[in-house]
């Protein structure tokens, strides 16, 4: 089977976790402050903060912006759950605003007409707005932050998708339009650490915030030691959400091949532009060709019913799959009083959506083999 994503692992990141193993320190060493510091710089942005997981940045972020009972946090439905969960965590509400069909992005509109309607007929108005970089394409964040502005909620980037992507030629993670960023570090990801999440930010109260709550709320400041050696303190409640070093090890030695990355996908996705053209199929924006992370390729099935190509594809062993199901239709959310059709763009777009494989180590071989059995079952 040919996977819809996959890591790429080397020799030299076998090494590089080896070398943190044969050490002094698993976890709390210098590892995890070297991995933010090359995220920071690479991103263009003032703190990072390595946490086990893009799910515990996203709580960890709601937390630091001052989500809790009473909130309302508006993310995306296409996505993937923790987008949206990390407000609940919270004890926040979630509301969903629609997508931008090609883009798949939360739409700009959407976000427009509704914050409008809340305003008008006293609706709650949400506290944080998390916008998701879908498949690693940015959102049009500029205009996101003009309405935050307008509207005064702050901003998440969901960019589990999207390190390494351009927006308005940054990197996006550089926070220019937001409070904080969060990446996926996850093997199916562009780099992985097995697990793992960052949280970026310019602001440096939201970063000593979250690192404090990614260590059960304890600091060891030298004002703290002062009262002896053996001090801390529990000032607020924490979790663990550390990252290990063995993990940071294994993020620094991906990031050194992280424009490799995004190279080989992008021209991966430029392949798939050019050899699909003929079907009776959707693309993403082709706008989005330099610029996205591409860590997926969402194509749309036009003449077809999805789930007959997707069963098709996967007998002839292309590991194709959907991403996402609109969050609201899980049971979890459906309990909470979202109607089946919620989102009407959101909708369209998950009945026809179909991930074809892209990854690093994709041969073009492999591509070829992926073009051709897609050709095969939608004539
Ligand atoms: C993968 C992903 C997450 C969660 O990432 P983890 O690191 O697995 O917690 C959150 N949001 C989106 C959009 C993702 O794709």
């Amino acid at each position: 089977m040919i996977p819809y994503g996959k890591q790429d692992i080397n020799q030299d990141d076998i090494d590089a976790v080896n070398f943190v193993l044969k050490g002094d320190f698993l976890t709390q060493g210098n590892k995890v402050p070297e991995f933010e510091g090359i995220i920071s710089r690479y991103v263009g942005v003032k703190h990072a903060v390595a946490v086990n997981s893009a799910t515990s940045a996203l709580h960890i972020a709601c937390l630091a912006l001052g989500v809790g009972k009473g909130d309302v946090v508006w993310t995306s439905p296409i996505s993937f759950v923790a987008s949206s969960n990390c407000a609940l965590y919270c004890g926040a509400k979630v509301d969903f605003v629609d997508i931008d069909y090609q883009s798949s992005n939360m739409s700009v509109d959407a976000l427009q007409k509704k914050l409008e309607k809340h305003r008008e007929n006293n609706l709650p108005m949400p506290k944080v707005v998390i916008p998701v970089h879908m498949a690693g394409y940015s959102c049009d964040m500029q205009k996101i932050k003009q309405l935050a502005d307008e509207y005064s909620f702050f901003v998440i980037e969901d960019a589990s998708h999207a390190i390494g992507a351009i927006y308005q030629n940054q990197l996006v993670g550089c926070c220019e339009f937001s409070d904080i960023t969060v990446f996926s570090f996850h093997p199916v990801k562009i780099i992985t650490t097995a697990e793992g999440g960052m949280a970026t930010t310019n602001n440096a109260g939201y970063a000593e915030t979250m690192r404090l709550l990614r260590s059960h709320g304890i600091e060891r400041g030298d004002q703290v030691q002062q009262k002896g050696g053996w001090c801390y303190e529990q000032s607020v409640l924490g979790f663990n959400y550390r990252m290990t070093d063995i993990q940071a090890a294994l993020g620094v030695s991906q990031s050194k091949r992280l424009n490799q990355f995004i190279n080989r996908r992008q021209e991966c996705a430029k392949r798939y532009f050019e050899c699909l053209q003929h079907l009776p199929i959707d693309f993403p924006p082709l706008e989005a060709l330099p610029l996205s992370s591409w860590h997926l390729f969402v194509i749309k099935i036009l003449n077809k019913d999805r789930r007959e190509i997707f069963d098709a594809l996967r007998e002839k062993q292309i590991g194709v799959h959907v991403h996402y199901i609109p969050i609201y239709k899980q049971p979890y959310y459906r309990e909470l009083g979202f109607s089946e059709n919620y989102c009407p763009e959101a909708e369209r777009y998950y009945s026809s959506a179909l991930s074809i494989p892209i990854f690093h180590a994709m041969t073009d071989y492999q591509q070829d083999q992926v073009i051709n059995k897609i050709a095969e079952v939608l004539v």
